[in-house]
């Protein structure tokens, strides 16, 4: 039994944690959040390698993940269907999966609240400092995994030349109750994955559970992702400050969201998008929006120390990959150290395996984003923009990659 620190409790840290226990390891994860972390994320799309990794953690809960979609639907500015077609996929969300996640786990083996400071490789173990409500601890492992997200602590300590790089646009998301929407909503829009593609950007949508997790007809929401275009500089901070003058320029807390600027996005929701879509931000109670970064690192591994997930690698959400390519370096850490045992090498054999997979992860999801704003600038004609845009995005590629236009050298 080897001792192995996560660092982050989030999603990517919970999978691999989970596997590791289940494989006899005495796991410990280290969270600097305190108390509740559900209702954090939205919608989350599905894949079979995220069901497949929630097997290797002991989980069989595929018949209760999410809401399946029959396929997809792209609708034009006056909300008439243009493209249709079956592509069935399950839709889950952040809280599903958390509770999911953080159900398995024992209590004693996740630590809420402890902010990680620094760590240090010395004498054939990983040594890691932290502090809880002012109480400072040393904790002492084999292997540590870093799972603490884009702007992970760990990855500035080794690598602080790594900086997330802002994409040009930012996304406002949100989740509306089924029970609000019109008739018109429900029945063109509500039971697919949907598409809206005014010029330079973009929104999409999925039914997914409603509170306590309810899938039943009625009870569902509808979440939604509007990407729109933001130059660095005023116009972005403007979107990043609150009603009080207040700029978060790292992200801004949902309820933060100044009043103006959620006048101003359903106002131009009602100008740009189909019926369906400008109801869905109108009766939404709290749009809420995200910068778009994205996160390539030169290398995940450090002697005995990991980086996964969003700390290794974050790919635009295009891809709809996040949790799942997560999930997959958690797998990959877990089959290492089965091989290897936990130490160096089979943190070395884990980089080996996902640190190509991190890269063609950033390199798809660049080209997907490019209907938002292309990599030169040039917004794309609108049939390619709206082709590339329903057959490609968040597509499970184990399933539906044969369609794929993409080519690794296309950018
Ligand atoms: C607009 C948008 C849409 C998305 N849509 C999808 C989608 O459809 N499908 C999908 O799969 N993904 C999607 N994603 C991406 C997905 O949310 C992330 O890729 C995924 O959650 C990665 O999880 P993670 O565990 O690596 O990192 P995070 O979820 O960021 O977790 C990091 C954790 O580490 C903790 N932490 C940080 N620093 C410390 C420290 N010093 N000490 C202790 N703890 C620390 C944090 O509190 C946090 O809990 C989307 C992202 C965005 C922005």
């Amino acid at each position: 039994m080897a001792r192995i620190l996560v660092i982050g409790g989030s999603l990517g840290g919970l999978f691999v944690a989970n596997m590791l226990h289940r494989d006899g390891h005495d796991v410990q994860v280290l969270e600097k959040v305190k108390g509740s972390m559900n209702g954090r994320g939205a919608g989350i799309v599905s894949h079979d390698v995220l069901v497949n990794s929630l097997e290797r953690a002991g989980l069989d809960v595929q018949a209760t993940l999410g809401v399946e979609v029959p396929g997809r639907v792209l609708l034009d500015q006056s909300g008439q269907s243009l493209i249709a077609f079956d592509m069935p996929q399950v839709l889950t969300s952040w809280s599903r999966l958390y509770q999911i996640l953080r159900s398995a786990l024992p209590s004693d083996r996740y630590h809420q609240g402890t902010l990680v400071t620094r760590v240090e490789e010395r004498d054939a173990s990983v040594h890691v400092y932290s502090v809880n409500d002012g109480k400072e601890s040393t904790w002492q492992a084999d292997v540590l995994i870093a799972s603490d997200g884009i702007r992970s602590n760990v990855r500035q300590q080794f690598f602080p030349q790594i900086q997330p790089k802002y994409a040009g646009y930012i996304a406002w998301r949100g989740v509306c109750d089924e029970s609000l929407l019109s008739n018109l909503t429900q029945t063109t829009l509500f039971d697919y994955f949907g598409f809206c593609v005014p010029p330079d950007e973009q929104i999409i949508g999925y039914p997914v559970a409603g509170s306590d997790n309810d899938t039943t007809r009625g009870h569902r929401a509808y979440n939604f992702v509007w990407y729109r275009p933001a130059a660095e500089g005023d116009e972005l901070q403007a979107l990043l400050t609150d009603a009080d003058g207040v700029h978060y320029p790292q992200g801004i807390p949902p309820h933060k969201v100044a009043w103006r600027q959620l006048a101003k996005v359903r106002e131009d929701a009602r100008r740009l998008l189909s019926p369906q879509f400008a109801e869905i931000l109108e009766k939404t109670p709290q749009p809420f929006l995200q910068p778009i970064f994205d996160l390539a690192s030169d290398t995940v591994s450090v002697g005995r120390i990991a980086l996964m997930g969003d700390a290794a690698f974050v790919a635009r959400p295009h891809i709809g990959m996040g949790v799942a390519k997560a999930a997959q370096d958690a797998l990959a850490i877990a089959d290492a150290i089965r091989a290897h045992g936990a130490n160096a090498e089979a943190i070395a054999a884990y980089a080996n395996v996902r640190f190509a997979a991190g890269q063609s992860a950033v390199n798809r999801a660049r080209w997907l984003g490019s209907y938002v704003k292309s990599p030169d600038g040039q917004t794309k004609p609108m049939a390619q923009r709206e082709h590339q845009a329903i057959h490609e995005t968040a597509i499970d590629l184990g399933r539906y990659g044969h369609q794929s236009q993409f080519k690794e050298n296309s950018l």
